[in-house]
């Protein structure tokens, strides 16, 4: 064993455990991504035969998991022809009878198995033309049957390892041998406080029972002591980049609030704050006038009242002596949010200046002067601009609005430039999973706006299909009728662009020819127009001049014009939930009575159905977050590869979110009694965390 907690043993390559060899070894390299003892230790398995309990033939239907029969092998046949091509048996007990199949490693099966003796048979059983059938199945001489008593697991392995006869129990057989190796050990990394505090056994106990559990106690108690590590582990890392970030970074002391910010909300401000956005402001500005510089996210659904909330700390960076920037993720959020800005910072005597791809290079001059010499405070523009190679005078916000696209690392990154460091305020609309926002935005504080401006109407969700489609139709002529406008949105669809603006255009004419000009002005918006026709579309919009805008999901984020009040979904069933819930977002912001009408077919996959479903129920987006989450599940969800949620082998943050919330607690206990893990008892846990970075994107900033 070495100095840091870890053990060589475990870095041997897998090649020279018993057993194994080079060839097997550069299959479990390929396959499973097992290099060494270690990576097969962390091979676990995922799920357990109870060998105590045997199935009988007759009572199975194609709905038991992995279980296990016992009978007699019948003659071992050649049917199909090619591809097709397989082995099949019939298979006995004293209840009845079974097929036997196998397409792969058929040269091992003639070799091996022999008609009329005893077997166990491993599988998962199905059913198909009322005969019950196991693929692949695992099977077992009777003889052997003592020494797998108990819980035996169960691993994957892939078809190209099966067909190598490298199976669930050869696996099972490698990591035995390992476990019983007279060098094994698995040194313990987590304090002995934090194992009595929550029940934990030992790591080495963990790591043996994982693989050998006695009982179904004992396999228990090592997987939650496995899950609580890798758990722990994540939020250390996390907590320890936010934590380094408060320590080491400086940001501008906000020491007042002055003339520009009491002017705006005596003077400009049309509204009165929400309980929530003040509360949200005290929030924020409690990090800025410290002197310490801000990491913080702001939580709130659409329509929510972001924005203002935004503007009115740009107002106290002002008065602080300080520029600050707004980074939109589109031109046109970029040019929403300088239209709605720049008149009302004039009136305070602020200068804005907007810097998109489109701004032409005479003005993109007189920005970038502008901004060295300070004349303007305020920069409202695209990422990529504002972080590239802008110069500012003295930069003491960024605003980052709609960003969901940046695991910790990337931010990590990001931030670490200087020792100065504007704030930072990242503000998504895409409500997340508290589970989740511990992870992913785990490194940032979070403020979250809980509560809506008054006078807001809820919008009215439905579900409509093809045959109602006329009725929709008329339904929206007498919104526009009563003058309102509308928004009909499609779907992307994936590799597959060309189909896309097909189901575009096609539906941009079904609307043309119902909707007649010049009474009705429909126009059409997506991602492959110009930026200034895109703007110029955008801005008749909200003029009120055109009443129905058909687009693909360019309207998705930020969008506001108020007196839209319909918002069609057309293949309602192919959208991501969070998705829809964003474009429902996109009506309902004025006083008026606002609809989402979910288009879909007829037919419609579970999971299209429960999203349609959770739409018609709710219209909170938090809640939806959380559906979204158990729905889909983290992978899918943008940006969790690079928060390390991807890595987790055996935790989930879905379905182990209470371990994850006492995990985080417990991380940020121990880094805020030993903030540098200088404590004996912190130095297993501290070496381990320095030498195992799992990915790149952690081993770079740790
Ligand atoms: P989002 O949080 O989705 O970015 P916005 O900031 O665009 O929401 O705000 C949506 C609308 O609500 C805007 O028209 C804004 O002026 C208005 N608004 C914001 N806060 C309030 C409030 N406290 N009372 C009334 N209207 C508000
Ligand atoms: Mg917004």
């Amino acid at each position: 064993m070495n100095h840091s907690g870890r053990n060589d043993f475990l870095d041997t390559p897998v090649e020279y455990l018993k057993g194994v060899g080079p060839m097997r070894a550069e299959l479990l390299k390929n396959e499973l991504q097992i290099y060494t003892f270690e990576d097969l230790l962390y091979h676990f398995p995922f799920r357990y035969i109870d060998r105590s309990v045997w199935h009988k033939i007759q009572d199975l239907d194609g709905n038991q998991p992995y279980i296990q029969i016992k009978g007699i092998l019948g003659k071992i046949e050649q049917t199909g022809k090619d591809k097709g091509k397989r082995l099949t048996a019939l298979f006995k007990d004293e209840s009845g009878y079974c097929d036997l199949v196998w397409f792969q490693g058929q040269k091992w099966v003639k070799e091996n198995l022999k008609a009329g003796k005893e077997y166990i048979v491993f599988g998962k059983p199905n059913l198909f033309k009322n005969q019950i059938s196991f693929v692949h199945p695992e099977m077992e001489t009777t003889d052997q049957e003592k020494k797998h008593q108990g819980f035996q697991p169960v691993y994957n392995v892939t078809e190209r390892l099966k067909t190598k006869n490298i199976t669930s129990r050869t696996i099972h057989q490698f990591i035995s041998s390992l476990i019983n190796h007279p060098n094994f050990e698995v040194p313990e990394i987590l304090p002995k406080s934090l194992l009595d505090a929550h029940k934990l056994i030992g790591r080495k106990a963990a790591f043996t029972n994982i693989h050998i559990p006695k009982d179904n106690q004992s396999r228990i108690s090592a997987e939650n002591r496995i899950k609580f590590e890798e758990l722990f582990l994540l939020q250390m890392r996390i907590v320890r980049i936010k934590n380094r970030n408060k320590r080491t970074l400086k940001g501008i002391r906000f020491a007042v609030v002055g003339e520009y910010f009491n002017k705006y909300y005596k003077d400009v401000l049309s509204f009165e704050l929400t309980d929530a956005q003040k509360k949200v402001i005290k929030e924020i500005r409690q990090d800025t006038q410290t002197g310490r510089q801000m990491n913080r996210l702001l939580q709130g659904d659409v329509g929510s009242g972001k924005s203002v909330v935004a503007l009115l700390n740009m107002l106290i960076a002002a008065d602080n002596g300080t520029q600050s920037s707004l980074m939109a993720p589109t031109e046109i959020l970029a040019s929403q949010h300088f239209n709605n800005m720049h008149t009302e910072m004039e009136k305070v005597g602020l200068q804005c200046a907007l810097l998109t791809g489109s701004t032409k290079s005479a003005e993109r001059k007189r920005i970038h002067e502008g901004l060295e010499n300070g004349t303007i405070q305020i920069l409202i523009g695209t990422h990529a601009l504002i972080e590239d190679k802008v110069k500012m005078k003295r930069q003491g916000l960024v605003i980052i609005d709609e960003q969901h696209r940046f695991g910790v690392a990337q931010r990590a990154r990001m931030w670490d430039k200087s020792e100065e460091v504007p704030h930072i305020l990242v503000m998504t609309a895409t409500p997340i999973p508290r589970t989740l926002a511990m992870t992913f935005y785990g490194d940032l504080d979070v403020s979250v706006i809980d509560e809506m401006p008054l006078g807001r109407v809820p919008i009215i969700t439905a579900h409509r299909n093809e045959a109602r489609r006329m009725e929709v139709f008329q339904f929206i002529q007498t919104e526009i009728d009563k003058g309102r406008q509308v928004y009909v949105v499609f779907p992307l669809i994936e590799d597959s662009e060309k189909l896309e603006y097909k189901n575009l255009n096609d539906g941009f004419e079904l609307l043309s020819n119902f909707f007649k000009r010049p009474k009705y002005q429909v126009e059409i918006i997506h991602g492959r127009m110009k930026a200034h026709e895109k703007e110029m579309i955008m801005t008749r919009f909200k003029k009120g001049e055109i009443h129905i805008l058909v687009s693909t999901t360019v309207i998705e984020v930020g969008i506001n014009v108020p007196n839209a009040t319909v918002m069609l979904i057309e293949n309602a069933e192919s959208f991501g939930l969070s998705q829809l819930h964003q474009l429902r977002g996109r009506v309902g912001r004025g006083g008026d009575q606002s609809y989402c009408i979910l288009m879909s077919g007829q037919k419609l996959s579970y999971n299209g159905r429960e999203r349609i479903k959770a739409m018609l129920s709710t219209n909170d987006g938090f809640k939806l977050a959380e559906l979204d989450l158990k729905l889909r599940g983290p992978g899918d969800i943008e940006g969790t590869k690079q928060s390390g949620i991807a890595d987790l082998k055996i935790a989930s943050i879905v379905d182990d979110e209470e371990m994850l919330k006492v995990a985080r607690f417990q991380a940020e206990q121990i880094l805020s009694e030993d903030p540098l893990l200088q404590h004996a008892s912190n130095q297993p846990l501290v070496n381990y965390l320095n030498q195992k970075s799992p990915g790149k994107d952690w081993s770079r900033i740790s």
